[in-house]
């Protein structure tokens, strides 16, 4: 089956989920509408899968686990090519369908896509080249690890990066030899099934890679859960990060959570404003502020706090927002109603707690029924305001000032966030002292953030836990055992030569 998708017409026909293999209806039959976010118009139906479909998807990837666990590291890699491979061949139809279907405009969509096959190609490469250690223990005994996969692993992925984030944790789990069950965003679910489709075409083994759309109340909760799933990788809110954690924590599950954030974006005296202005543009305004690591609060040095405010609205001019299918957009629309509402009360609340400097409204031109803010910008606020304490998600920042790295760094760590930290500026030492003094996951210097396969990322906090890519990612989806072997006749139980157990 191929999803029946008219990229002119912004339709999606048949969208059915991956189980096993095979394409299927959600066992009740019950759909649920996904829509196009620059319109406001419905774009397909999908399975609204729940309980009983989850059943099904664990119960097959359970099925092939120990078949695929023990599948030459070599193959499982072969195959993750292979999958590199489709993902470049179908690259312009995926990408269409993350920028309908997310909001992402088509350039950056197609960016987006066109770099996943690095993160398939990163964990093929692994696969091989992961594992234990040999121990130095007392006698004639031979001790050492075996890193061995988790089992079944769900990934719930949310709406902003689907199919990125969705491969960034997939890729190292069948690396290493876990099957997945996958639970896309509800907003966002159409980028997912055209993976399985790649995953089918690629030649997996059914089974292996799974995927059930739904509510995240409905499918996430019981995909959560379930007892059968030893590892979960949930991207998104801190709010539901705790929820998935405690439904995990029944079965004792091996819970990764890449959370909320509430980042700074840091401007030195000595900074070259142009390119600080640029780094803090992108840092709230890509995806529209829909980023986990979007520098929402920018402190900028008093001494240059003036200078920086006439550069940055002289800036935001210039961006083009508008629908994501048309020449030259530069932020598209936030994703659904629901996070339109959101903004723009955050929007109300800013009117009240500090003073609009630039935006507040909705960008003129912009497409009826999208869901289209205007890039917002506050000055004088407080950093205990909730503008400046709360994760928004749109493309709204708070400007505060500061004067002494002792006064950055308490107001930087005063947030119940840890995620990430861009600095800027040219005094390397004054630089380093500081990021060292920060709260944080990540620190990007006199740069915005570059998602890669091969730097972990993750936060501190409660930002989440355990660290997405890298190879520190390994221990997210493998889990050890040690094995000895005594090499000499085994002595008396008076004579060992370790603790006496
Ligand atoms: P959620 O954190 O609720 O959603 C993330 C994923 O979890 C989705 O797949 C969702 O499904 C699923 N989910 C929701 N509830 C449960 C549950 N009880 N058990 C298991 N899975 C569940 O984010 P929202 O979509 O509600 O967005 C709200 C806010 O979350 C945003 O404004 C932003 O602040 C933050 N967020 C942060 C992200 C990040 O990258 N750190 C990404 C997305 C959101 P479904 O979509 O069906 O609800």
């Amino acid at each position: 089956m191929t999803l029946a998708f008219d990229a002119t017409a912004r339709k999606v026909d048949d969208a059915r989920m991956f189980i096993d293999g095979g394409w299927t209806a959600a066992g009740a039959g019950a759909r649920f509408p996904t829509v196009d976010p620059n319109t406001g118009t419905t774009i397909a139906e999908v399975p609204r899968g729940d309980s009983a479909d989850v059943d099904r998807a664990v119960a097959a990837a359970k099925r092939v686990a120990v078949e695929w666990q023990f599948t030459d590291a070599i193959a499982r890699a072969g195959l993750l090519r292979a999958l590199a491979a489709k993902v470049t061949e179908h690259a312009d139809e995926l990408a269409r369908l993350e920028a309908l279907d997310s909001g992402h405009y088509l350039a950056k969509a197609q960016e987006l896509v066109g770099a996943i096959p690095l993160w398939l190609d990163y964990w093929a490469s692994a696969a091989d080249k992961v594992g234990g250690r040999t121990i130095e223990v007392p006698g004639n005994k031979l001790s050492f690890t075996i890193l061995e996969p988790l089992g079944v692993t769900a990934h719930i992925v949310p709406w902003n990066y689907p199919l990125l984030i969705l491969v960034r944790s997939c890729a190292p789990a069948l690396a290493l030899g876990n099957t997945c069950v996958v639970k896309p965003a509800e907003d966002t679910s159409l980028s997912a099934l055209k993976f399985a489709e790649l995953v089918k075409e690629a030649g997996f083994p059914d089974g292996v890679f799974n995927v059930v759309t739904g509510y995240g109340g409905e499918a996430g909760a019981a995909l959560a859960a379930h007892p059968d799933v030893a590892g979960i990788t949930f991207t998104g809110s801190t709010e539901t990060g705790k929820q998935v954690a405690k439904l995990g924590a029944d079965h004792i599950a091996q819970v990764n959570l890449e959370l909320g954030g509430k980042s700074p974006t840091i401007v030195f005296p000595d900074a070259d404003l142009d390119e600080a202005v640029e780094a803090a543009v992108q840092g709230f305004c890509s995806h529209t502020g829909q980023v986990c690591v979007a520098g929402t609060r920018l402190f900028v040095h008093a001494d240059v706090e003036k200078d920086f405010l006439a550069k940055l609205s002289a800036r935001l001019e210039q961006t083009q927002v508008g629908d994501g299918f048309a020449e030259g957009t530069q932020m598209g629309p936030l994703v659904s109603q629901k996070q339109f509402d959101r903004v723009n009360s955050y929007i109300e609340i800013g009117k009240s707690e500090a003073t609009l400097f630039y935006g507040g409204g909705r960008p003129e031109g912009t497409p009826e029924g999208g869901y289209f803010v205007q890039p917002t910008v506050f000055t004088g606020v407080d950093n205990s305001s909730r503008i400046a304490q709360e994760e928004i998600f749109g493309p709204v920042a708070s400007v505060l000032s500061w004067s002494t790295e002792d006064e950055l760094v308490e107001k930087v760590n005063d947030s119940i966030y840890g995620l990430f930290a861009v600095l800027l500026g040219k005094d390397v030492t004054r630089l380093l002292s500081t990021a060292r003094r920060l709260q944080v996951g990540g620190v990007m210097i006199n740069d915005w953030f570059g998602e890669l396969p091969m730097t972990p990322h993750g936060g501190h906090k409660q930002s989440g836990t355990g660290r997405e890519e890298g190879l520190e990612a390994i221990h997210g989806y493998t889990q050890v055992k040690h094995v000895a072997i005594n090499l000499d006749p085994l002595r008396a139980a008076t004579d060992w030569a370790g603790a006496p157990l």
